[in-house]
């Protein structure tokens, strides 16, 4: 059966008609699905019960339960949430003030195999549905009972590997018949597909984005994200280029810092070559420590340096504190651990 989820207005329309519903029933049902988050059609008290009854026997409800939670002392929340087939995956509520942010997964597991990633080092299961993207925001923002002021999807898998549901999932989140979140305050996170950030740049809504660089050196890069390899540093530069001549928006390159990796004063002399002169700004992430991971995390003073010198040339760069340090808070770690302790 289909996940109510996955179909258009048009063809709710046409399915009430078929039921002999009035037109304004595709409102109702639609504030059910993407205001309410009603997990079952018996939540939908303002339908008739044959209305609810008649929607049951055709389609099912989708929905993600949670197989497990964690709270770091941060206030961050992590989720593992199981899909209607036995998927997982995994996403992240991070509270600061008023504001709540959702780092969120567009497939469940991962084919790109970064290097220093716990999803990557276990293959991709599935991508994931427009729906089920969107519904891990949904669970967080009913989780903590506020509003979602921002999401990125940065979770687990490459949205641009599953571009259209990737899309359909955004467009949802800014509607003013979703959650309403401004364009801006949602953000794709690529390791750098580039025929998709060519394709993201002529979208009309001003979306965020964020390209995971973690090095400006072609050896080092491939080394760290083989599943960009066949792009070169320079066709990503040029890319980069068109994307903010079309939008005029300045993009985030992500940058983990590895010590004695990509930290290195070579590293930091081509990233600086990278970004001078361009649009851009540098989100230098400070790595978790995974167990048995032969990665570790740079320095404080290493980051303030690579601060420092991306400053002189005029590009703003933070040190984005890894939120939950002290929960299984990078991605695929969650995961992991609940899936050796059920095997
Ligand atoms: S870092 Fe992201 S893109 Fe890379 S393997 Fe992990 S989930 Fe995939």
């Amino acid at each position: 059966m289909k996940d109510l989820h996955d179909i258009t207005h048009g063809e709710l329309l046409s399915v009430l008609e078929e039921l002999g519903q009035p037109k304004f029933r595709a409102k109702q049902v639609e504030e059910w699905l993407w205001e309410r988050g009603a997990s079952s059609f018996d939540d939908m008290t303002n339908l008739p019960k044959t209305l609810r009854a008649a929607l049951a026997e055709r389609f099912t409800l989708g929905g993600v339960s949670q197989a497990a939670r964690q709270q770091s002392a941060d206030g961050s929340r992590k989720y593992l949430l199981r899909l209607a087939d036995g998927a997982s995956v995994e996403c992240v509520g991070m509270p600061t003030g008023q504001r709540l942010a959702v780092c969120a997964s567009t497939q469940a597991g991962c084919g790109m195999g970064c290097a220093f990633c716990a999803t990557g080092a276990s293959g991709l299961t599935r991508s994931l549905t427009a729906a089920e993207i969107y519904e891990q925001v949904m669970h967080v923002r009913d989780d903590f009972g506020t509003r979602v002021t921002s999401v990125v999807l940065m979770g687990q898998g490459e949205p641009f590997a599953n571009y259209d549901a990737t899309l359909a999932a955004l467009r949802r989140l800014n509607s003013p018949d979703g959650l309403g979140i401004g364009a801006r305050h949602l953000t794709v996170s690529t390791c750098g597909i580039i025929p998709q950030i060519l394709r993201f740049a002529k979208e009309p809504e001003q979306f965020t984005l964020a390209v995971s660089l973690h090095s400006a050196v072609q050896k080092t890069r491939n080394l760290l994200m083989p599943g960009v390899k066949k792009w070169s540093l320079l066709n990503l530069y040029d890319a980069m280029g068109t994307y903010v001549d079309i939008t005029g928006r300045r993009p985030t390159y992500e940058y983990a810092l590895i010590r004695g990796v990509n930290d290195t004063d070579e590293e930091l002399d081509h990233l600086v070559e990278f970004c001078r002169g361009n649009l851009a700004h540098v989100n230098l992430i400070q790595l978790n420590e995974v167990p048995g991971s032969k990665f570790q995390p740079s320095s404080e003073a290493r980051a303030g340096e690579f601060v420092r010198r991306l400053g002189q040339v005029g590009v703003e760069a933070t040190v984005r504190q890894s939120r939950g340090a002290d929960i299984d808070a990078a991605c695929g770690q969650l995961r992991q651990r609940v899936e050796r302790r059920s095997s």
